[in-house]
């Protein structure tokens, strides 16, 4: 790897470790010509395989874009995002593929969002999945029922208070029908 700072056509590794779960290698690095340290980080490729068969490389920032519009006017803040966006990459490169269909990534993004919110889960599902009727909805809305409190053991731990409220709503929801 080339000094960042004189040009020098080597450098030497003094540390190096995995960072983000394991799925990157953060190397300090020092330059034998001018003595500077940097760092480097490694990071598996990932590429997402699109419709048209197209690649390009996995990209948080897209799917926080997807997720930000699903949950417009939704009580979730933006480092509830960035989180699921984190936890959206994990899962994709806990499968130890390089390369992923773009309908994966978008399997990948539901259970994170229904563990953030149900309201912003079902408008993204009906658009990522096509629902075309008032049943799809129902559908998917019993199936949220069904699940044992949808919202996971790890988020249940971390905000009794926001659970309450949205066994709260089930329970209206269940006593409206
Ligand atoms: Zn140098």
């Amino acid at each position: 790897m080339i000094c960042p700072f004189c040009r020098h056509d080597d450098s030497r590794v003094v540390d190096s470790r995995p960072v983000e779960d394991g799925t990157q290698i953060r190397r300090r690095r020092e330059c034998p010509e001018c003595g500077q340290r940097f760092s480097t980080q490694e990071v598996a490729l990932l590429n997402i395989i699109k419709r048209s068969g197209a690649t390009e490389p996995f990209s948080r920032e897209k799917v926080l874009v997807g997720v930000r519009k699903a949950c417009q006017g939704r009580p979730v803040d933006e480092d509830d995002l960035v989180l699921l966006a984190q936890r959206v990459e994990e899962t994709l490169r806990a499968t130890g593929q390089a390369e992923i269909e773009a309908q994966e990534v978008g399997m990948a993004i539901l259970a994170p969002l229904r563990d953030l919110d149900e309201v912003a889960y079902l408008r993204y599902a009906s658009v990522y999945r096509n629902f075309a009727s008032l049943e799809d909805f129902e559908g998917e809305i019993a199936l949220l029922r069904a699940l044992p409190s949808s919202n996971s053991s790890a988020s249940q731990s971390n905000s009794p208070a926001r659970n309450a409220v949205s066994n709260t709503n089930m329970q209206k929801i269940k006593s409206n029908n």
